[in-house]
Formats: C-alpha cells, structure tokens, sequence
C-alpha cells in the first residue's frame, strides 16, 4: 500500500448526474470471468469510471512483478462497490490508479474528461483535489490538532467544502468536534479521517482498508460512516479489503486474484452493516 497525502487539497461539489443511456444488463449474481479482460460495469447510467485493459507491471531487478494484468472497469455514479481479494492481488494499485495516485503501465482509465492514464502530475493533482476523497488503514490525522481542526485543513482550502462541524455530524462525531485524537479511539480516529475526506463532498471516496486496524464493533461504526456518506452526498464509494465480511454492504463486489476481476457479485440488497457477522 503507498500513501500520500491527497487531503490537502481544494475541491468542487459534486458534478451534475451525467445521463443515463440504458446500458445493457449483466446477469445478477455471481459472473465468473469466461474472457480474458472483461469489462465489468454496473448496469444503470454512463459510467463515471471507464477503465480498459489496464497493466500494472513493477520490475523489481531481474523480476517483474504484474500487480495488474489486463483489467478492464465501469464504476456509477452513487455506486458502492467492494472490492475484495487476498493480500497481494492487486487491490491498492487498481485504487491507486482509480485515485489518480498511480498510472498503468499500459490500458486507458478516465474519469468523466480526465484522462488518468497519461502521466500528468498536473491533470492527476487537479482531478485528486477536485473528485477525490482518500481513506486509507491508518488515519494519519495531525495530533497536536483537534478533530475539527484537522478537517478544517481541508475546508479551508475547499471551493465548496461543507463545514468541518457537518462533516464530523456525518460520521456521529458532532459531540467530539474539540477531542485531539489521542482523546480519540481508533474507530473515531478513522472516523475523524472519513470526515476530513467527505468535507469536500468529493464525486468518489475511495477506501483502501478502512477497518484494517479495528476490532469488529469499531469496524462496524466505521462502515456506517462509509455507508452514510455514501447515501447521503451520493459519492461513488470503492472499499478495498481482505474482509469477505464486508462485501453485503456492497451494490456490487469485485474479487480480484492475481491481478485480475476474477469474478463480479452483484447484491441484492444491501446490508445494513449492524447485520454482517464478521
Ligand atoms: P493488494 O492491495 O491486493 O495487497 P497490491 O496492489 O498492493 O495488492 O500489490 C500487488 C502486487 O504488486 C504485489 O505482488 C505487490 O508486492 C506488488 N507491488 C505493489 N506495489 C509495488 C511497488 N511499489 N513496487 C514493487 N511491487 C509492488
């Protein structure tokens, strides 16, 4: 997992809904892949996400290690979207490219008209600061600030950010605006991080590991934060984990193996996370 610091970055508010143009239905349930590189997509409108053919490939001395082979994407708008795997099959490159932390080595990725395939750190740190909202394992909140404090950095910075105070209301911490995060337990300190990422009412809040770090009950107050910021501002949600646990809070969840969506799930209906068993 590589983490930078995207927080501290301005923003807009969300971007109008782009139409819908009544994309064919896949089959519900499990799709095992039958082709190489097929394209995994959503159902409902345009997607906001079009990803196609992407390759990540490390070389590491004599070795080259393919963290990506051959994936191909479509996210939605609104659409909460797990994305599940073992340790090492390529999850945090493939929200690392999604993010615009990272570029493929080969394959195109857009996001509305942001081309994040060419590597261009000015287009890549326009995009981050204007669509994206960051959460990742560990919460790397500044300690010698409070909760409110540390959001703020953002919403000062912010085109349209909402307050730091709704911000943390969000996540059921109005009552805790004041606390440093050492007067914090970790679930609030993630808390506290999802806030900082949703003050800037990002399109896409993308989440790599997010309950890594926590016991289940912490983990479960975290995910309702997720899932509330997800419904309430209407933000493309994407969760990475190893957790299989959480995949029924998703509209659709995404297995990856050795670099590639071996599989696709679409729910049902969502869980509340209150009825997962962990
Ligand atoms: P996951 O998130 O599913 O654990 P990653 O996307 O972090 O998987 O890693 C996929 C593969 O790419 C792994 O084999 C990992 O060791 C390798 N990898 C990831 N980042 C780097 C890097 N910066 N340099 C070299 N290899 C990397």
């Amino acid at each position: 997992m590589r983490i930078t610091d995207p927080h501290a970055n301005a923003s807009t508010p969300p971007r109008a809904v782009p139409d819908a143009r009544g994309r064919a239905l896949s089959s519900g349930g499990l799709v095992e892949s039958m082709s190489a590189a097929p394209v995994i997509s959503a159902p409902a409108a345009e997607p906001i996400f079009r990803a196609r053919g992407l390759t990540k490939t490390y070389h590491m001395g004599e070795v080259d290690v393919h963290a990506l082979r051959d994936v191909s994407l479509d996210l939605h708008r609104g659409e909460f979207v797990v994305i599940l795997g073992p340790s090492g099959s390529g999850k945090s490159t493939l929200l690392n490219i999604l993010g615009g932390l990272d570029v493929p080595t080969s394959g195109s990725v857009t996001f509305l008209d942001h081309d994040l395939s060419r590597n261009d750190p000015h287009e890549l740190t326009r995009f981050r600061r204007e669509h994206v909202g960051f959460v990742f394992q560990f919460y790397n909140l500044i300690p010698s600030l409070t909760a409110r404090e540390n959001v703020a950095l953002v919403t000062d910075i912010a085109e349209h950010p909402m307050p730091a105070e709704e911000a943390l209301a969000l996540v059921g911490l109005a009552e805790r605006l004041d606390s440093f995060p050492s007067q914090l337990s970790g679930g609030e300190q993630q808390r506290v991080a999802i806030a900082r990422a949703v003050a800037k009412r990002p399109d896409v809040l993308l989440c790599d590991e997010p309950t890594g770090a926590l016991d289940v009950e912490t983990g479960i107050l975290v995910l309702e934060a997720i899932e509330h910021v997800n419904r309430g501002l209407g933000a493309t949600t994407v969760v990475i984990t190893h957790n299989a646990a959480i995949a029924g809070l998703a509209d659709r969840v995404l297995r990856m193996r050795s670099g590639t969506i071996a599989a696709e799930q679409r729910n049902a209906r969502r869980l509340d996370p209150r009825e997962m068993s962990w």
